[in-house]
């Protein structure tokens, strides 16, 4: 993967931040399992900060935020609010701290209304014959979407603090200017509709959210809302648009740690995705079931919830390998896809080995 180096070695601890430059301070939120904390990021203005993210809609994560305004943060407003996509470890906290404060939520178009879109209604409990169709089309069993079902309630709506009613639409190319430097937004997609990033040329800085992780591969799935997807394209095609970006520019990531080799980690992200694409080509010489290629891609058992983020992924996968017209998908009568490889030149770009299965959290 090659080496990227980290120039902060202290992470800051509950409750209290770090000064990455002047004027910026990063801030960590706990969240439960493997993936352990959500980093969130401060900007500094005369008249009050600018919060980059906000951590979970739970108790713990209010109570710290309550910490850092009487303690790191005090003597200054929140005065703005800036969701870089809509995944609930990032706006969770949203609707609370707009209110308290009564500051605008700064988002793209796509990531809030969908956010808005999926907290008014709808979950695993009262399953669609859309959702249904397409996890049978995967190759899931009856009893495997019982499963989803118990495992889902509550929904996305449970996850977050009530959003707020109106937001202030963030698009590529825009300038916000905070504590006198210009952070420019530049849109990424994949992991999440309309993900917005911040670049600030002056610090050298990216605060990328979870369009570019250091350790674990951010997850780029495909779902029955939009069974016929393609995100893993639009990921990649991000990916060239990060790597005009400087290669010494520091990269502020929602989980992990800082970290300076930006076009490296790009460049490997975009070759592990290709390696998993012929890996999964491969099997598909003979025709295959999305569920069965799992193994393909993750080494380890996957729990339900862990089963539904691989299958998301596998199909992205196999979605952009259909774009490519390496692939084929019959839908069978039984409602369950087969893929197939088509495309002839496959055997002379077959490879004694792939990379090993992901073995890494992605719930992210
Ligand atoms: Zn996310």
């Amino acid at each position: 993967m090659g080496e990227l180096s980290y120039p902060f070695t202290q992470s800051p601890q509950p409750g209290s931040s770090v000064e990455i430059a002047p004027g910026v301070r990063w801030l960590r939120m706990p969240m439960p399992g493997s993936l352990d904390h959500i980093n969130l990021y401060a900007l500094e203005d005369a008249s009050g900060w600018t919060l980059i993210d906000m951590g979970l809609g739970d108790e713990p994560t209010r109570e710290l935020w309550e910490v850092l305004f009487a303690g790191e943060l005090a003597g200054r407003p929140v005065q703005r609010l800036l969701a870089t996509h809509m995944h609930p470890d990032h706006i969770g906290q949203a609707g609370y701290l707009s209110e308290r404060f009564q500051a605008p939520l700064h988002m793209t178009r796509g990531e809030y209304f969908q956010a808005r879109a999926f907290s008014a209604g709808g979950n695993f409990s009262s399953m669609s014959w859309e959702s249904a169709a397409f996890y049978r089309g995967a190759g899931l069993k009856p009893e495997d979407l019982e499963a989803m079902r118990r495992n889902f309630s509550g929904g996305f709506g449970a996850s977050i603090t009530p959003l707020p009613s109106g937001y202030h639409r963030l698009q590529h190319g825009d300038c916000l200017t905070i504590g006198g430097r210009d952070w420019q937004v530049l849109v990424g997609s994949g992991h999440s509709p309309e993900h917005a990033c911040l670049y600030c040329r002056q610090l050298g800085i990216l605060i990328a959210g979870d369009q570019v992780l250091p350790v674990i591969t951010s997850n780029v799935s495909v779902h029955p809302t939009e069974p016929e997807a393609n995100p893993l394209k639009d990921w990649l095609d991000s990916h060239d648009r990060f790597l005009s970006l400087p290669d010494e520019t520091l990269v502020l990531p929602a989980h992990g740690d800082p970290f300076r080799g930006l076009r490296k980690r790009l460049r490997a992200l975009i070759a592990h995705h290709e390696d998993r694409m012929l890996a999964l080509e491969e099997y598909c010489t003979t025709p295959a079931i999305a569920r069965d290629m799992l193994p393909v891609l993750f080494r380890r058992k996957l729990d339900t919830r862990q089963m539904i983020m691989a299958l998301g992924e596998c199909i992205a996968h196999l979605h952009l390998l259909m774009h490519r017209d390496r692939i084929e998908r019959v839908t069978g009568e039984d409602g369950v896809w087969r893929f197939r490889s088509i495309d002839p030149d496959l055997e002379r770009r077959l490879r004694a080995e792939h990379s090993a299965p992901d073995d890494g959290p992605m719930m992210v």
